[in-house]
């Protein structure tokens, strides 16, 4: 196994791990809830941490997430059926997998 991706917003894992499963790489999650078990302020050894299985899913894995996070300048859209937000790179609601509204492309 091997770590892919770690962020202290799980959010930003969670939209991680979603582009994963739609490339065909499965991945798992670690640390997913530690934050809340210790407070607000989590140390950097309890972030939410994303590792896939096989290690030669590492580079495409990293390759996916790296050019996802790229696009951080498009603004973050909003999902028209469960209202949470989304990052820009992402097509699909992370939360309820909803396609990306025409009007926030
Ligand atoms: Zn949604």
């Amino acid at each position: 196994m091997k770590l892919v991706y770690t962020h202290e917003n799980r959010l930003f894992v969670a939209n991680a791990h979603n582009l994963l499963e739609q490339a065909g790489i499965h991945a798992i999650w670690k640390n997913e809830f530690a934050s809340s078990a210790i407070g607000e302020v989590a140390p950097i050894s309890a972030w939410p941490e994303l590792w896939v299985l096989e290690d030669t899913d590492y580079e495409p894995a990293t390759e996916i997430i790296r050019t996802a996070f790229a696009t951080n300048n498009l603004p973050e859209w909003v999902c028209t059926q469960c209202k949470e937000i989304n990052e820009p790179a992402f097509e699909l609601c992370w939360n309820c997998q909803l396609e990306k509204p025409e009007s926030a492309l």
